[in-house]
């Protein structure tokens, strides 16, 4: 099989080298990749957002699957461009995008499916913004409706702060706080089955115990040791079988990757929000305890026969992975620094790295190219095994004002 992921960042990385390890697949190509993903498969420099030059570069290629890994490209239609020129692709339509898109949207979906979350409204001035935070009081939560990569949230005590997080955006959902453990649960689905994967836990704040400002992700584990036993098929239940089906209902079929954000709450469990993508750095935990070759998974996905699927594998151990940002992240970034020890980190086998902003310098150097720059990540008999190794792998890295949090997966771990 040919295969064609869309992408460069950690999480395609991720993607790119399970893929590179199913026998089925003959070649790999990415685009536009990073300096790493280069290294497991042929990159080419295409402007992801633009759905002709994907399907052109697809056909070219004689692409048997296109996987698209962000959710810029699902929401500009490039999976519709690709689905039309008659390839398989993994992602969903832009329609359908419109879960992670529009927060709005994603809230009416989940009245109509009777999906439990938290109680919101939606506002468009500064008095509405007013009324609704007040209608629930501190800690407010304060969302902006369009794409924002994660970041378009604020959850603040102060409310001039929330006041004017609403006012620099033009739509906001302004919603009740929720308390309790969060957990991500991808599920992968062709619009009628749905098929989930193993739970994982990401850190969003840049600082360790969960202090700093909202990131893309600092890093992220799996197994959850302390997640109640049935939560994979409560929330198959719950939340992605019947979101899935409302879908489906509304004319917007949603083939591709679901994933559930959700709150573990005093009440219950509660969508915090839905993405239409392999979320980053979770997918680098999840692939990594993932034994079925992956290729089949997600053509079966795209070509809509995952109920003829064998029952998904999985490592019985743990995963852990470290992310290291620049210098400055998240609000300014520096980029252009050399990386060095990077074979170092991977010497032993028992750690390999990820690469997301980086670029290929002269020499054979690699240098940083973005906010977050790799994912270092491990796997082990358990949690404290795979975070020790991952440790040390980052331990061993240099970048200059390099940042990483030293408490990924921690507590956890020592649980
Ligand atoms: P989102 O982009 O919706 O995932 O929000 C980013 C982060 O903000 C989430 O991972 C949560 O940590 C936090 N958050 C979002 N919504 C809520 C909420 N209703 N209550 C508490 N925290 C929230």
């Amino acid at each position: 099989m040919k295969v064609l992921v869309i992408g460069g960042g950690a999480r395609e990385h991720a993607l790119c080298r399970s893929l590179s390890q199913d026998p089925a697949v003959t070649e790999l190509h990415c685009a536009p990749g990073n300096a790493g993903i280069a290294q497991v498969a042929t990159v080419h420099p295409v402007d992801q957002l633009d759905g002709a030059q994907v399907s052109a570069l697809a056909r070219r290629l004689g692409a048997e699957l296109v996987v698209v890994g962000p959710e810029a490209p699902l929401v500009a239609g490039v999976a519709d461009a690709v689905r039309a020129a008659g390839i398989p692709v993994f992602g969903p339509s832009a329609a359908a995008a419109q879960l992670e898109g529009s927060k709005a949207f994603a809230k009416d979906v989940m009245a109509g499916a009777g999906v439990p979350t938290a109680r919101s409204y939606v506002c468009t001035t500064a008095e509405e913004a007013a009324a609704a935070l007040d209608a629930f009081g501190a800690p407010y939560v304060v969302k902006d409706d369009g794409l924002a990569a994660g970041k378009g949230v604020v959850v603040t005590s102060d409310r001039a702060e929330a006041l004017a997080h609403a006012a620099s955006c033009e739509r906001v959902v302004i919603e009740e706080y929720l308390d309790g453990p969060e957990v991500s649960l991808f599920a992968i689905t062709d619009g009628t089955t749905v098929l989930p994967l193993q739970p994982a836990q990401d850190f969003k704040r840049a600082l360790d115990g969960d202090e700093g400002p909202n990131t893309g992700g600092m890093g992220a584990y799996s197994p959850l040791p302390w997640a109640p036993a049935g939560l994979v098929q409560e929330v198959l239940e719950s939340v992605l079988q019947p979101t899935v089906d409302e879908l489906r209902r509304r004319g917007t079929e949603f083939s591709g990757l679901l994933y559930a954000g959700l709150a573990l709450t005093s009440r219950g469990t509660r969508v915090i929000e839905f993405n239409a993508r392999f979320g980053d750095p979770e997918t680098q935990v999840v692939l990594a305890r993932l034994r079925t070759p992956l290729a089949g998974v997600l053509l079966a996905a795209a070509e809509g026969t995952l109920d003829q699927l064998e029952p998904l594998r999985w490592d019985e151990g743990a995963a852990v992975t470290v992310v290291v940002a620049s210098d400055g992240y998240p609000a300014a970034p520096r980029t252009g620094d050399p990386i060095e020890g990077l074979a170092e980190a991977e010497a032993d086998g028992t750690a390999f790295v990820l690469h997301a902003g980086t670029r290929a310098g002269e020499d054979g150097q690699v240098l940083s190219a973005g906010g977050r720059v790799l994912s270092v990540t491990a796997t082990g008999a358990d949690l404290a095994e795979a975070r020790e190794r991952a440790y040390a792998a980052v331990g061993r890295i240099s970048l200059k004002g390099g940042q990483h949090r030293t408490d990924i997966a921690l507590k956890a771990a020592t649980a």
